[in-house]
């Protein structure tokens, strides 16, 4: 069976930690957008710059952009044992692009929304120290992200499960097993 889980939430809501235990358990890709976009700065092209200026400030990469840079990512793996995709769509646009792929792939999606409270967010992001991670950029990217997840929970509407993400790790991996298990 091939499967596609999709793990939404804000910045600061435990996707990659849970996407990293998850993708051990059950061996899968996992797709973390924010890495990728971070990786592809790091390596001083042109494309490279271009993603500095969103990352530094907290802003979403155009759609285009972000879309093409996931599809790349896609075609140069093995998705046939499934995958995890943490922090992509974060958009109508993107959600649209990634229902079309998996369909096209006979893939299923599962599509999970890790809430947490705006201050715990914001706790777990002043702990990480990455350097988007400053008071300024993190306030931006948790109100890029609240004014997005409204249209994106449209959008899904009750395929999307919810999950309170406030507690502790152990728990929280417990719970999405178990939602998982009983998809
Ligand atoms: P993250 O670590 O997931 O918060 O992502 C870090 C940064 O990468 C974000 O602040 C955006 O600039 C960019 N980014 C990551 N994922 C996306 C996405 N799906 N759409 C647009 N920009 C993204």
């Amino acid at each position: 069976m091939k499967n596609a889980l999709i793990l939404l939430g804000a910045p600061g809501s435990g996707k990659g930690t849970q996407s990293n235990l998850i993708a051990d358990k059950f061996n899968l890709l996992t797709y973390c957008m924010g890495d990728i976009v971070r990786s592809e700065m790091s390596s001083e092209t042109d494309l490279g710059k271009e993603m500095k200026g969103y990352i530094t400030k907290g802003d979403l990469v155009p759609d285009e952009v972000i879309i093409s840079m996931f599809n790349d990512n896609f075609n140069k793996n093995d998705n046939s044992n499934g995958f995890i995709s943490d922090g992509f769509p974060r958009t109508v646009k993107q959600a649209e692009f990634l229902d079309n792929l998996l369909k096209d792939k006979g893939i299923n999606s599962l599509i999970l929304l890790m809430d947490v409270k705006k201050e715990k967010l914001v706790e777990r992001l002043l702990a990480r120290k990455r350097f988007d991670d400053t008071k300024e950029v993190i306030e931006n990217r948790i109100n890029t992200y609240n004014s997005e997840v409204s249209l994106i929970l449209n959008y899904y509407g009750t395929r999307v499960i919810k999950i309170d993400c406030d507690g502790q790790v152990d728990s929280i991996f417990l719970n999405i097993l178990n939602i998982i298990n009983n998809a």
